[in-house]
């Protein structure tokens, strides 16, 4: 690098707000609310509601709409991927993330400096949203939920198998499967219609919004209805899906011998799923593995990395083992919040 080209941390720094770049005076994906936003997507610990300007691709506009409404933010601008803008003079664009619809990484330029921001991601193929997209820079900004060499998620397509054998194998009951609202759910939807799964799908409440928001961003997942209103004995067999708060709960008590399953990375943890009496735990993630984490350091060779949330330390160890300078990135709001979420819902695994 020569010596005129700024170092990252001269312009980007991390405050109580959040990342904070200096000379294009916005946050990425702020714990507070700020006079401008760049936010990488709609997860809640990600997108909050409260924000003056918010800038962000238009599908996760929709779903900031969708969720907080008024509070969205007051003035918001689209950004699609590939497209541009220059913010006091730092070069903003947006790359797919892989991780949900709209999920973008935040490629920040000022003066012969790129900082990438990938927020959530995962490499994994995505029939629900565009596919993580390698952009090489100086500085990559990286997330380590499952940040341990022992997380290693296996194929999706293998544990959606898994799901209809168990449904095969016990047609008097209804397989209800915990999954997030916001990716999760379409994405176990389209992963059960790529494997030709054609029944009608049935929905609890909580989840029918963003479905529907995922359809009119043109992600089809075919036949979809309310649980709520199929009779008990119509369930027999068939997949029913609802938030993880609701397996548990008198929800599912109108469910005929539900087969509890639930759809998250965490699912590769027997404690875990021990602790929600998940009888068929399917590990399916939308955050990056082991071997995704460490391909993508490979993939897009900057020679220094900020580990953000999840399991900085080995994902540190092992960078800095390839001659990475690493760089833990306490980011206030966030590792809080990710925290407490890990121990009660883990909202965006
Ligand atoms: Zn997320
Ligand atoms: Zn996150």
């Amino acid at each position: 690098m020569a010596s005129d080209v700024p170092k990252a941390e001269d312009w980007l720094q991390v405050t109580r707000e959040g990342l904070h770049c200096l000379p294009g005076d916005f946050y990425v994906d702020p714990a507070r609310p700020v006079a401008r936003a760049v936010v990488t997507h709609g997860h809640a610990d990600h997108a909050r509601p409260g924000n003056d300007a918010v800038l962000a691709t238009p599908a996760t506009l929709a779903i900031m709409k969708a969720r907080y409404g008024a509070q969205a933010g007051r003035q918001h601008q689209a950004l699609a991927y590939g497209e541009s803008v220059t913010l006091g003079g730092v070069r903003v664009s947006m790359a797919p993330a892989g991780h949900v619809i709209g999920s973008a990484q935040a490629v920040l330029e000022w003066r012969g400096c790129r900082v990438v921001v990938s927020g959530d991601y995962k490499r994994r193929a995505d029939p629900t949203c565009a596919a993580f997209e390698v952009v090489p820079c100086d500085v990559f900004v990286t997330e380590a939920t499952f940040g341990l060499p022992v997380f290693r998620h296996p194929p999706d397509a293998l544990e959606i198998d898994k799901l209809l054998r168990s449904l095969a194998t016990f047609p008097e009951r209804a397989h209800l499967v915990g999954v997030y609202a916001l990716g999760k759910a379409q994405r176990v939807i389209a992963l059960l219609r790529q494997a030709g799964y054609d029944r009608p799908l049935h929905l609890h409440g909580a989840l029918a919004g963003l479905c529907e928001l995922y359809e009119a961003q043109g992600v089809a997942l075919g036949d979809l209805r309310p649980a709520a209103e199929a009779d008990k004995a119509a369930l027999k067999g068939e997949i029913v899906l609802a938030p993880p708060s609701a397996l548990n709960d008198r929800w599912s008590r109108r469910l005929p011998e539900p087969v509890t399953a639930m759809a998250s990375g965490w699912m590769g943890v027997r404690q875990r799923a021990k602790q929600r009496n998940v009888e068929l735990p399917l590990v399916i993630s939308d955050h990056a593995d082991w071997d995704e984490l460490t391909g993508t350091l490979d993939d897009v060779g900057a020679p220094e990395v900020w580990v953000t949330h999840g399991n900085e330390e080995a994902l540190m160890h092992h960078a800095t083992g390839r001659g990475i300078r690493a760089r833990a990135l306490a980011l206030i709001g966030r590792g809080e919040e990710e925290q407490e979420a890990a121990s009660q819902e883990e909202p965006q695994s």
